[in-house]
């Protein structure tokens, strides 16, 4: 089997929206297979779209041709190693082209389990060790009373863990443009009263997990940690920007809660020093980010070895949930898939069948590859207007 072509979309169901990359590799005996790679927001979609439109239409033939164009889809590993390492002069080490790598990837996996006539997770690693796949959601911060009347809806709806971000509606403004990570006595108080009612409704036995979607300097991830801790929250994730371990390890070293990391660290290489420096209880890389299947099933069982548990993150479409999934079919030091059910009515537009999610875990299709197909007609009808 070889590769004969590769399509791209990026499109923008709603207004003012995500704008989400989808791909498409298609070979020579017919068979295709499908992958993501929507970036975070400020544009970064249509900076990936055009990177795997560039690989697409390049008459760098002594590149692109002999990285992916006549290869057999198959051979996964040695693509990857290939198209990871030629932009490496760019810094390729992570970001865009990670996540332009991480919808090939899954694209090639979906290829080979539609080859095999099975499910990604029969045939990576060792096979499936899970039944289904734990997920968990959301709550809006903002209102303490709001966010408890969403919490009960969530958990009545069969979810053990959710997840907010109490510092947000303050915080919001440094969420891409950090010049400090101070909060008022305002903003903090607001959170502690949004998770104290959130943990009024949901009694003890409910992980809440808090996002800090790295807002604060270290003395304010300290101080803020410290104010939730006696509402046993399940972990506290990225308090400061990702790009000093030490100023991690420094709230880790004097925070009581679990944190967790990973959202913003690419391949398995930026998982090493959080692992061997004990600076996480928890990783979440994101599997359109950090690589694809075949990079997070290697994040994972690095992980495992230090018996530390994997969680993808996820802040894109439909078919990051699935990829995640059929991985974490296969890993034991799973903990909880993310996603937002708020979006669920559009990531289901964007798909031939609606993800099937019963009780709060996500039951994979038993279908060759992925087990979906992406609906052309809706994505072509609502292409993002920078996609020319
Ligand atoms: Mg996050």
């Amino acid at each position: 089997m070889k590769i004969t072509d590769l399509k791209v979309w990026v499109t923008a169901p709603e207004k003012n929206g995500r704008s989400f990359v989808f791909v498409q590799i298609d070979t020579d005996e017919g068979i295709h297979g499908i992958g993501e790679a929507t970036s975070s927001g400020g544009g970064g979609s249509i900076i990936v779209g055009n990177m795997l439109r560039f690989l697409k239409d390049s008459t760098l033939e002594q590149d692109f041709r002999e990285s992916l164009i006549g290869e057999n889809p198959e051979h996964v590993d040695r693509i990857w190693h290939k198209l990871y390492r030629r932009f490496t002069g760019g810094g390729g080490f992570g970001g865009f082209v990670t996540t332009m790598l991480s919808g090939i990837d899954i694209a090639l996996w979906d290829i080979k389990g539609k080859a095999a006539g099975k499910p990604i997770y029969e045939i990576l690693g060792g096979g499936p060790v899970w039944d289904d796949i734990e997920m968990y959601t959301h709550v809006a911060p903002g209102d303490p009373e709001r966010a408890a009347r969403q919490a009960h809806e969530i958990v009545s709806n069969g979810f053990k863990t959710l997840k907010t971000d109490p510092f947000m509606p303050e915080m919001r403004q440094h969420h891409r443009r950090y010049k400090q990570g101070k909060i008022s006595p305002e903003g903090a108080s607001l959170a502690v009263d949004t998770i104290a009612a959130i943990r009024q409704e949901v009694g003890p036995n409910i992980d809440i997990l808090i996002d800090c979607h790295g807002n604060f300097d270290v003395p304010t991830a300290i101080a803020m940690a410290r104010l939730l801790e006696p509402f046993n929250i399940g972990w506290f994730e990225e308090p400061v920007q990702p790009n000093s371990n030490e100023a991690l390890r420094h709230v880790k070293e004097s925070v009581g809660v679990p944190l967790c990391v990973g959202e913003r660290l690419y391949t398995r290489w930026d998982f090493v020093p959080i692992l061997k420096d004990r600076l996480a209880e928890y990783l979440m890389p994101d599997i359109l980010w950090t690589g694809g299947i075949t990079e997070f099933y290697k994040i994972a069982a690095l992980a495992e070895s230090f018996y530390v548990p994997v969680s993808p993150h996820d802040a894109s479409g439909p078919i990051n949930i699935l990829a995640g999934a059929h991985t974490m079919m296969t890993v034991p030091n799973f903990y909880k898939l993310e996603m937002n059910h708020a979006s669920l009515d559009v990531l289901n537009k964007m798909i031939d069948e609606p993800l099937k999610i019963v009780e709060g875990r996500l039951q994979l299709p038993n279908k060759p590859g992925l087990g979906v197909d992406l609906n052309r007609d809706f994505i072509e009808a609502h292409l993002d207007q920078d996609w020319k």
